[in-house]
């Protein structure tokens, strides 16, 4: 069972050499007669910027636990049942793993409420980790729950290329709103214009003042900021948002490598603007995940809504793959290809 372990904590940008894939365990694929456990063969891993706070010392702020140095990492992931103590799962199943999956081949997951079966095999298997998984609902929940957006409205939205940050964009052109994102290379920005349909998109490594970006795109202001970043971008928008604006904090990735963040010099401008700022995690929205699935289903049947993913074969590669997320080199959803079915 190979395995992607953590070797210690880590401060400052990750390296690759912060883990390592060790081939050496074995793993029984059987469970003691009275477990209720489920052992699961990992098809997708997916690669989240929230894993970072799982890599930091114990006693640093973070809403989730860290990984244990010398254990497998773990995230959401895609995988097939081989074996099921649980009456709710029988062998062969296929499972997304809600933040259950081990970074290795097998599983055994001990928390099977944490497993949600796959009804729906018609589209690739490896959304359930993009846009009919976590990253979905995050954006989902974001965008309709705590943007509360109205037709017509000016959106943007930062790290707009990536897993949660194209679907917003193309649910806010579906209802209607003016859309520009930011993203760091010519790339992405030509994927926000001619794949997701944003109205505009400009590469923010290219912008020395984001404000001034900003007020290029956005003349009479924002009305909603779906923001992924945080940092310098925040600050500008800050200065640039119209009265009863929303801001929903859905991430801040430019701060997650930093040992202190930095500071946020314009929030004065949320009084007077009487702009409505709001943190959120899209665990608090579960109930709403069927919901969601009866939504944009048939968006990607349709054609409305498209998903990029960015796919990388083989567990070996996986630390590498995370710490893209860092770098900007992931072209959309990161998921690494463990085995195929
Ligand atoms: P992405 O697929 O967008 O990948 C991360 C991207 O972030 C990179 O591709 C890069 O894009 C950008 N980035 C990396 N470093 C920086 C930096 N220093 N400054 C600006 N941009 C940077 O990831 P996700 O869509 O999965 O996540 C996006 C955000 O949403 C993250 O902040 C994440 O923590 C948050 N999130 C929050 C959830 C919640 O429940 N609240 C759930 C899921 C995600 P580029 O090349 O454009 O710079």
């Amino acid at each position: 069972n190979k395995q992607v372990i953590l070797k210690n904590y880590v401060t400052g940008m990750p390296k690759e050499s912060d883990m390592a894939v060790t081939t050496h365990n074995t793993i029984t694929l059987k469970l003691p007669e009275s477990s209720n456990s489920v052992i699961v063969k990992n098809l997708y891993l997916s690669c989240d910027p929230y894993m970072r706070g799982r890599m930091r010392k114990p006693d640093s702020p973070s809403f989730v636990g860290s990984f244990v140095p010398g254990s497998p990492l773990s995230g959401y992931g895609v995988g097939k049942v081989v074996v099921s103590g649980h009456p709710n799962f029988k062998e062969g199943d296929l499972v997304l793993a809600w933040g259950t999956t081990g970074w290795e081949e097998y599983s055994v997951i001990a928390a099977p409420e944490t497993l949600l079966k796959i009804q729906s095999t018609d589209v690739p298997l490896s959304y359930y980790t993009g846009i009919l998984g976590m990253p979905g609902m995050t954006a989902y929940a974001g965008f309709y729950e705590v943007c509360t957006p109205q037709k017509g409205e000016r959106v943007f939205v930062s790290a707009a290329s990536g897993a949660v940050g194209q679907l917003v964009g193309q649910f806010a052109k579906l209802l209607g709103c003016y859309v520009v994102g930011s993203a760091g290379s010519k790339e992405k920005v030509d994927l926000l214009k001619n794949k997701f349909g944003f109205d505009e998109g400009f590469n923010y490594k290219e912008e020395p003042n984001f404000e001034a970006a900003l007020k290029r795109y956005f003349p009479e202001g924002i009305d909603i900021y779906f923001d992924n970043v945080g940092g310098k971008m925040l600050d500008a928008v800050l200065l640039n948002m119209r009265i009863h604006g929303r801001i929903a904090v859905c991430g801040m990735i430019s701060q997650y490598n930093l040992d202190q963040p930095e500071g946020v010099h314009n929030l004065v401008n949320i009084v007077g603007r009487r702009v409505r700022m709001q943190g959120f995690l899209a665990g608090d929205y579960l109930h709403l995940y069927p919901k969601y699935l009866q939504m944009v289903f048939p968006y990607i049947k349709e054609g409305k809504v498209v998903y990029v993913e960015d796919v990388s074969e083989g567990i070996e590669s996986a630390p590498a793959a995370l710490l893209g997320l860092f770098t900007g080199r992931n072209v959309g959803k990161k998921v690494v290809l463990v085995a195929r079915e």
